[in-house]
């Protein structure tokens, strides 16, 4: 079986997406891409994540033509596949409907550096314009923006976020969902404090300190 260790993680990060309540269902999906083997690791479509086994993950290559797997690959196979191939430091990305997030994209509202933590993204989290879910128009439309940007609303759909691997990816989302929460929270009761540009240059520099990392 192809991609082993990438098949363990699709099913361990699709249980998180639903305990930490950033999906619920069968919503969203995501992926991994081992860039040495040119294989991609992604959710089925439309499976429950505590009933995925490592036999449904799907193995695609980056045009995406299926390697391994009997299941159908997510339904926004094209957007997973755009953004690899648009960013060559993304290894992981992880797409929601979380409801923040969503109430955000529903409104067309892009959100500004209100938080240091908007840093994770960029300068900002954009909204990609709507298109239809699964198509490649849908996916071409949020490849622009991630070109700048590591989190992305899409409008009147969801959320995308990207990582060097799964576990940044899906921080990224968890992060984004929060501070989506207080934007709205904000702006139900005032007019938040934006950030300056050049504080969000700084805090970008710190956060590659950030951690662990050595
Ligand atoms: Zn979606």
């Amino acid at each position: 079986m192809k991609l082993d260790r990438e098949r363990d993680l699709i099913i361990e990060y699709g249980r998180k997406l639903v305990s930490s309540g950033l999906t619920s269902g069968t919503g969203g999906n995501l992926s991994l891409f081992n860039r040495r083997e040119g294989l991609i690791a992604v959710s089925p479509s439309g499976m429950d994540y505590f009933k995925t086994l490592k036999k449904d993950v799907v193995i695609l290559d980056l045009n995406g033509n299926l390697v391994e797997g009997k299941r159908k690959p997510t339904s926004e196979r094209d957007l997973h596949l755009y953004l690899y191939r648009a960013r060559s430091d993304v290894n992981a990305v992880v797409h929601v409907h979380s409801v923040f997030a969503t109430t955000l994209a529903s409104l067309g509202w892009e959100i500004p550096p209100i938080s240091y933590l908007v840093a994770l993204s960029g300068s900002k989290v954009p909204v990609a314009p709507y298109a239809t879910y699964g198509t490649p128009e849908l996916a071409m439309a949020v490849t622009e923006y991630i070109k700048d940007f590591n989190a992305v609303l899409m409008a009147n759909h969801g959320l995308v976020t990207v990582g060097e691997d799964l576990e940044s990816g899906f921080n990224r989302a968890e992060i984004i969902e929060f501070i989506s929460q207080v934007y709205w929270r904000a702006r139900c009761v005032g007019e938040p404090i934006v950030l300056p540009e050049e504080e969000i240059t700084r805090i970008t520099e710190k956060f590659q300190s950030y951690g662990q990392r050595t």
